[in-house]
């Protein structure tokens, strides 16, 4: 049994068969053969090389026929990678002397190649990369004759092993087959991780390095509570984690029979819990966890995963969907949050070297008003069907709220031209995630109608930390002192100017930072669905007087590790039913 530790960061356990995925969709097998195998085996790779060779040509035709000789250049350069003689040789001696498998040899060539690319400082070679995993593919693929499978279309059930996932490649899965994901890389406040927990699929990153250590078929438990994973688990371990598993299904199914009950502190203060979502059919399941109403709908999620951007009325179903599940609830949706790590079809002309302070968010949106204007359309066209309003997000200058206001005026007159029912009045938010816009946050306030605060974005811009990095995963912390001043001072603000804040960042979904949130004057969470009913149980368990006194002593405190230690033990003292023993 290979026991390893990562970074918890969507509950739930899973049992099942590992599948190792790489991202070009093979899953390749450390396959041997025997000596007297190697000559045919070498013939094999030969032929496939071949193949490959005449599929990237014809690639490479129809694309300069399509969009000219420029793109259609970078087939010709794939063809040279193919037959280089350095990866020829290696792949060569793998087989005769290592007596690999031709589809093994090129994966650990191929793959060892694209690790050196995306290493180069020059952002031009490590973009190549995907070049060298491009070659990869249709190497594979001539070898195996069948197209790379894809997470979409699993046949069994599996636990997804990786290196690394993408929000898109995420976002793809299906729920019913995939039972766990854990990754070697990734951090604790990716977007990776958001969607797994959105998709409730139980979730572990940022194990380092380990797939050498695992196949395909391998038995694995992923427990996504406290970030462990056994591979080939002994008896006892299983039966430790089918005890455990029994444990918590029946503390979920207790916390369910709040549904219909407010989260409301036992001394009466009424705490809105709003669900974030990421696609429209969370929103049904929201309201079966007893949510009062969507307080970030991110539909970004619109893009990702798929091959070809929305239409118009791609945009607009989703918002009509989701506005006519909540049923008159109130609905926040936020405009496009593209870039960093949620790239969809509008990629960044150039590569850039830091994609998170980069063009991304309002930025990306508005350096691109045509595609703005269609989400914007969207948006207004549903907006009559509920109780709708809309957010920019990662607002950093009072100058791009303003832009973006007047595109939505400049929307809504067209419409109105149009005979289009709008509404007459919609309220319109922003996210405030850059510690700029807190400082600056008395001048937004005339402008604004409510705050939502980003506590993830929050936390990487003022501590400096990328959220999706494991090296730095211990420095990313959302209740680092200098994290909760930045909310104190928000919320202080909103509230002097009679605007509501709400916290929608991934801290809302941990039962002590929430009473810390209550305690600091908070009255509307918006967090995962499946994190509604503990959030629920440990709001209803408490007063606001003991909120109060938490946030009192945890902004005296001078660190993250002091202020956590203290939150965790006072919620051990408040709501003991719902600490999980490890
Ligand atoms: C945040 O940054 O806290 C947030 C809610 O937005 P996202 O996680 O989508 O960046
Ligand atoms: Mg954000």
């Amino acid at each position: 049994m290979l026991e390893l530790q990562g970074i918890a960061v969507s509950p739930g356990v899973a049992v099942g068969k590992a599948l190792v995925f790489d991202r070009e969709g093979y899953s390749i097998d450390r396959c041997l053969i025997s000596k007297e195998e190697t000559a045919s085996e070498w013939q094999r790779l030969v032929t496939a090389v071949e193949r490959a060779h005449r599929a990237l040509a014809d690639r490479g035709e129809k694309t300069s026929a399509s969009w000219g000789a420029d793109l259609g250049g970078i087939f010709t350069a794939q063809q040279q990678l193919l037959v280089d003689p350095h990866i020829r040789s290696e792949m060569d001696h793998l087989i005769r002397d290592n007596l690999y498998s031709a589809e093994y040899a090129v994966s650990e060539v191929f793959a060892k190649y694209a690790a050196a690319f995306r290493k180069a400082s020059s952002s031009f070679l490590a973009e190549r990369a995907a070049d060298v995993r491009d070659v990869e593919r249709t190497l594979l693929e001539a070898l195996t004759g069948k197209p790379a499978q894809t997470l979409k279309s699993l046949m069994n059930e599996a636990i997804v092993v990786s290196h690394d996932l993408t929000p898109g490649e995420t976002a793809s899965f299906d729920p019913e087959k995939v039972l766990a994901i854990c990754t070697e890389a990734g951090g604790p406040g990716g977007h990776t991780a958001i969607v797994a927990r959105g998709m409730e699929i139980p979730a572990v990153v940022g194990v380092g390095n380990f797939l050498h250590n695992i196949r395909s078929g391998d038995e694995v438990i992923i427990d996504g509570h406290l970030g462990r994973i056994f591979v080939s688990p002994d008896q006892a371990t299983l039966d430790r984690y089918r005890e455990r598993r029994m444990a918590r299904a029946s503390i979920v199914s207790q916390l369910s029979e709040l549904k219909d009950f407010p989260a409301t502190t036992t001394d009466g203060v009424r705490v809105e819990l709003m669900a974030n979502v990421e696609f429209p059919n969370e929103a049904q399941a929201s309201l079966t966890r007893g949510a009062d109403g969507v307080g970030l709908y991110r539909t970004e999620f619109l893009y990702l995963g798929h091959d070809t951007e929305p239409s118009e009325e791609d945009h607009y179903l989703a918002y009509l969907k989701v506005l006519k599940d909540m049923q008159g609830r109130p609905v926040v949706i936020r405009t496009l949050d593209l870039g960093a790590d949620k790239m969809g079809q509008t990629r960044p002309i150039e590569p850039e070297n830091n994609p998170f302070l980069g063009l991304r968010s309002i930025r990306l949106s508005l350096r691109n008003p045509s595609l703005f204007r269609v989400q914007v359309r969207a948006i207004l066209r549903a907006a009559c069907a509920g109780d709708c309003r809309i957010m920019f997000p990662m607002v950093t200058t009072l100058d791009e709220f303003r832009s973006a206001k007047f595109l939505l005026r400049s929307v809504t007159e067209d419409l109105v031209s149009e005979g289009v029912r709008v509404p007459s009045s919609l309220q319109v938010g922003m996210m405030v995630e850059v510690p700029a816009a807190v400082l600056m946050l008395d001048r937004f306030i005339e402008e604004i109608d409510f705050v939502s605060i980003g506590t993830n974005d929050l936390t990487q811009y003022t501590l400096a930390v990328d959220r999706s990095n494991d090296s730095v995963a211990d420095l990313y912390q959302a209740c680092d002192p200098a994290v909760l001043r930045l909310i104190q001072r928000t919320q202080q603000i909103t509230s002097e100017h009679g605007k509501s804040t709400s916290v929608c960042g991934e801290m809302s979904n941990n039962p002590a930072y929430a009473l810390l949130l209550v305690g600091m004057g908070i009255r509307t969470l918006s967090l995962a669905p499946s994190a509604i009913p503990v959030i629920k149980k440990a709001i209803r368990s408490v007063t606001l007087g003991q909120c109060e006194a938490m946030a009192w002593r945890a902004l005296r405190l001078g660190t993250a590790r002091e202020v956590d230690a203290f939150l965790m033990n006072q919620l051990a003292g408040l709501v003991p039913e719902i600490v999980l023993q490890a």
